[in-house]
């Protein structure tokens, strides 16, 4: 038999049901607050991931699904969305029209992780993406939006987590002081970040190896070394988060694992995932449409994990199923193609009607009605047809009626709806 690869996973039915939920909550919510809806294709040119994420990142160093097309391009299966959106804001010139867009994607992106409980070499995410606005108002709004979403879904334990990582002006400080550091600490750090720690200092702050991680336990704070207009606008961050009652706290460590984030980063982390304890991550990348070809134009964005959120929202999996509204338990072969006739009517008219087609006796069709969860089941066998009626019994409450035949599609549509 067959298996699917490693680190991919099927979503099956009794589970779509509750992604689909928090994908049309999302939705919902994020039209409220003026996103339109981007697709962009799974596959682009390596190089745009290369040149956005960074090539020192864990990311492209290690975890690019890479390969060349049969015409030899490289191509890349894309790990995450927001290079992709940028190329298309570029692409089509969208800025033309209105430099202010706000967009959301939902879709599959591919990393070659170690495969683990919330970790997976194809997962989903839902992102937003705002370009062309400065003021620090919109971070707090998307802030908010996403805040407002994990509520929408009863997550409980969630905390939001800030930092700000500057811009070019004050990055080089930040950094000359982290090499003083990392200098010392050189013979502790692992073989990706005694190289990195020349090339893009920041990245030994991300990685996850223990004895990585205490070398830089003392390593100094890029929040300590903000010129005062990143100071300003992350001040103004923190004012308004208060001022919307959303409680964050400040993680001066977070740093983030992509190259392209500037000023206000932040992460929905939980306690409910173990390791795995990120569950949407965002921030500026102010830089990123000029680096890309495009106009210099200031943007901000998230992505929600939904493999992780499924696992926290608290909503019941089972009343997301839809059941039969009604099943018709057709007896004799007269009944079977009437009963035929009429699932196909209140199909037509949106009724989850369902039957049995193997001409089975009342007990196991009966049972077979249970087992779907009908709300209701039409009984129907030779005496009913003559008698031009037919039983409808409510499974809850057992009561039964004796309905007339000729309109049932409408009769049934009242008694129901
Ligand atoms: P982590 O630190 O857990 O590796 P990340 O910082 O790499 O996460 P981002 O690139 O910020 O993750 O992506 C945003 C969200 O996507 C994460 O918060 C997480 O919920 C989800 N995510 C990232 N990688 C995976 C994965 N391999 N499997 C499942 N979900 C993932
Ligand atoms: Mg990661």
């Amino acid at each position: 038999m067959i298996q699917l690869i490693r680190g991919f996973k099927d979503i099956l039915p009794g589970e779509t049901e509750l992604w689909r939920y928090i994908e049309e909550t999302s939705v919902s919510l994020f039209e409220d607050f003026g996103f339109q809806e981007i697709r962009v294709p799974v596959m682009e040119r390596t190089e745009l991931f290369q040149r956005s994420i960074g090539e020192e990142t864990d990311i492209v160093e290690k975890e690019m699904y890479t390969f060349p097309d049969r015409k030899g391009d490289l191509i890349t299966l894309r790990p995450e969305a927001t290079a992709s959106v940028v190329r298309s804001y570029i692409q089509h010139k969208m800025y033309a029209k209105d430099p202010i867009r706000k967009f959301y994607t939902i879709g599959p992106m591919f990393r070659r992780e170690r495969p683990q409980k919330g970790r997976y070499r194809q997962f989903y995410q839902i992102n937003a993406e705002v370009f062309g606005i400065e003021s620090p108002l919109i971070d707090v709004q998307l802030i908010l939006m996403l805040v407002t979403l994990f509520s929408k879904l009863l997550v409980t334990d969630i905390e939001v987590h800030m930092n700000s990582l500057g811009c070019p002006k004050c990055r080089p400080k930040f950094q000359e002081a982290l090499a003083g550091l990392m200098l010392s600490a050189k013979d502790k750090l692992c073989k990706d970040c005694r190289r990195r720690s020349e090339k893009n200092p920041l990245r030994v702050l991300d990685c996850k190896v223990p004895s990585c991680r205490e070398a830089m336990a003392g390593a100094p704070a890029i929040v300590d070394f903000l010129c005062p207009e990143c100071t300003r606008h992350f001040e103004t961050v923190k004012e308004m988060l208060e001022k919307q009652n959303i409680p964050f706290v400040i993680d001066k460590r977070m740093v983030r694992g992509l190259d392209y984030y500037t000023r206000t980063t932040f992460e929905l982390q939980t306690g409910l995932l173990g390791a795995q304890n990120a569950v949407a991550g965002g921030g500026r990348y102010d830089n990123l449409v000029e680096a890309l070809g495009g106009p210099a134009q200031p943007a901000i964005g998230f992505a929600i994990g939904i493999d992780r959120l499924v696992e926290i929202v608290a909503l019941n999996k089972e009343e997301l199923v839809k059941k039969p509204d009604v099943f018709i338990a057709a007896l004799g072969e007269e009944s079977m193609n009437r009963a035929f006739e009429w699932i196909c009517g209140l199909n037509l008219e949106g009724i989850r009607a369902d039957m049995d087609f193997s001409g089975k006796n009342l007990k196991p069709l009966m049972k077979r009605a249970d087992k779907l969860g009908a709300e209701y089941v039409l009984i129907v066998g030779e005496r009913e047809l003559e008698e031009g009626s037919a039983i409808l019994r409510n499974m809850q409450t057992k009561d039964q009626a004796v309905i007339p035949i000729n309109s049932i599609v409408k009769n049934i549509k009242e008694k129901i709806r």
